[in-house]
Parts: structure tokens; sequence; C-alpha cells
């Protein structure tokens, strides 16, 4: 049995593992595909505040359920699953006004439990995502970063009344991009990378912004009939771009932010208060991947083109040298578990 773990920071290794017993609730997984996503990188460089080591890290994966607890329902083996990494008390207050993704006694499967980068994992129940037969699985296991999208796009509200500036055309500037043209909006990705925005734009970005060559709120200032954008969204994490987020946004605008950094930023009370801007944080999902699992066998995302590349689990320390030598080539590199 095999594992990518992160032993310390800096130490991705191979290790042999044996997943945990199989509880009442609990189902058991052979994983088959798993996405690496920007917190595994953070987790192997020691800037993931919530992780402990060793860890086994991974929270996008999917795969075949291969034994089933007496209580857990809804499940048998043989059955496709995406799991969701969110594991939730269900009992706090958060919990009760159904926001488990910020539960009070939250856990994460790859950061604060050990995840899904292994060939066998047992999870809740609850928390596997039954797949129709005919979605590929390395399809399904994007389900959890499309989530990530879904999530913030239901916190601030996207409608085709909308024009979204998403700042980030990575991945996740990607997903934003495809949940909020689902919605019907308007969508402009702003990025300092011209090979991000070229692609951007293949994924079917209405304008991108070179925000190294053009003023981001001098370019978005002429749209929704000249009020600026009504949603807008940090999937760059820079503490900085609040404030532009804030001048440029239209009135009862709404602005969603992703990133985690700590460091403060100036926001001018003013602007908030005369526009009634919303700001809204959002952190992982809100149990929203069987939702992601119907667009996607509605097939009305474009996943096949984000995975850019696929490793066999063994060769994960290629895979994720690829991902910090050549960040420009990259969208999602998967590991291959089968
Ligand atoms: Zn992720
Ligand atoms: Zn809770």
């Amino acid at each position: 049995m095999v594992a990518v773990a992160v032993e310390r920071p800096g130490a991705l290794v191979l290790m042999e593992n044996e997943p945990r017993a199989l509880g009442a609730g609990d189902v058991m997984v052979r994983v088959q595909r798993a996405g690496i996503c920007g917190s595994d990188i953070h987790i192997l460089h020691g800037t993931n505040p919530f992780a402990k080591y060793p860890r086994i890290i991974g929270h996008e994966f999917a795969g075949v359920v291969e034994a089933v607890g007496p209580q857990a329902t809804g499940l048998t083996p043989g059955d496709r699953v995406v799991v969701d990494p969110v594991i939730s008390c269900g009992l706090c207050y958060a919990c009760r006004v159904g926001r488990s993704n910020v539960c009070a006694n939250l856990e994460v499967l790859g950061v604060h439990r050990d995840g899904g980068f292994r060939d066998r994992v047992v999870v809740p129940a609850a928390n596997a995502v039954k797949l129709a037969p005919t979605l590929p699985v390395e399809v399904a296991a994007l389900a959890e970063p499309f989530s990530i999208a879904a999530n913030v796009l239901s916190r601030t509200g996207c409608s085709a009344d909308d024009v979204v500036l998403v700042y980030g055309a990575g991945t996740v500037g990607l997903t934003v991009l495809q949940v909020a043209k689902l919605h019907g909006a308007r969508v402009i990705l702003a990025d300092l990378d011209a090979k991000r925005l070229e692609r951007a734009e293949a994924f079917g970005a209405d304008r991108v912004i070179h925000s190294a060559k053009e003023s981001v709120p001098v370019a978005v200032a002429g749209e929704n009939e000249g009020l600026g954008p009504s949603v807008v969204i940090d999937g760059a994490g820079v503490p900085a771009l609040l404030a532009e987020a804030c001048g440029l946004a239209s009135p009862a605008g709404r602005i969603g932010l992703l990133g985690f950094s700590p460091a403060p930023c100036n926001v001018s009370q003013q602007e908030i208060v005369r526009k009634e801007l919303s700001l809204h944080g959002s952190r992982l999902s809100r149990r929203l991947l069987p939702q992601v699992i119907r667009w996607l066998e509605q097939g009305r995302l474009r996943p096949a083109a984000m995975i850019t590349h696929t490793f066999a689990a063994a060769e994960a320390k290629a895979a994720f040298s690829l991902i910090e030598s050549e960040p420009g080539q990259v969208v999602k590199v998967h590991l291959a578990f089968d």
C-alpha cells in the first residue's frame, strides 16, 4: 500500500500505509485519481498553519468503494465516488446554520487528518458522493477544486445580471470563471502572466486584463454601464487587492475572498458604506460536491482541459517538481493510483 506523505516540511516521501479500521459509518475507498493542489504545496513547504507532520496529503480524490460499514447507508462496494474532504461535527453553531465548512471542530482530509494520496483510504460514508457510471474518474477528482469556486460564488451570489472580475487566472481563477459562466455572468480575468490569460480566454473568459501592463481599475471602469464589476473574486490571495476591489466594485457590489494571508490591508470604510459593498470570506465548500458532480455529469463545465499532466503515484516527487519549476505550464496535475 503506497502513500504520498510530507514527513516534515520540505520532505515529500513515499511510504507504506495501512488504512485505519473501518468504522460502522465508514466506507473504504480504493483511490484511483487525485489532484495536487496549492495547499498540498503549502503543507510541503511548512506554510499551512493547520497541518501536523507527518501527514499523508491529498484532498481532491475519487475512486471505487471497496467496503462499507454496517451503518453506511446508500453505498455498496463497486460504487464510484468522489470524497468531500471537509469533516464537520454537525453540532456547533456553524454546522447548525448550514455552514459546515467553517465548523468549530473542522477537520479536512489531507490537512488535519491523513488524506487521499494513497491507494486505500477509510472515510465517513457521508463524505462520499456517488458518481454516475459515465463520469470519468479523473473528471470526478476535479469536483473538489470546482466546489471552491461554487462556494465563493454562492457566498457572493452570481447571475446573468453580474459582471464578475476575477483576480488570478490560475487553477482557482479558471474554476471560478467556468462556474460564473455557467450562471450566465460576464467574466473578466486579470493576471500578471500572459500565458495564463491566453488559457483563460480558451476557457471562455469574456475579457482578460494583463495587470502588469494595464491598470485593472482603469480597464474595468467602463464595465457594467460604467459602474464597474458587480462581483469581484480574489483568487490570487494578495491582501492589497481588497482595497483595489472595494474601489472598483459597483454599488451593491459583492467581494469574495479566497486568500489566507495574515497580512493586513488598508480598506476605506467609506467605499464599503457608500456603495453598500458586501465582503464574503469563502473557505473550502459547504457540501457543494453533489451540485458540482451534477454540473459535471450534465457537461456544463470544461474539466478535461484542466488536467494538464498525470503522473503515476510513485512519481509524485516529479509531479511536485514540475508544478514548482513550470508554474506557467500546469493547471491541474493528477496522480494515478491504479
Ligand atoms: Zn485544493
Ligand atoms: Zn460543527
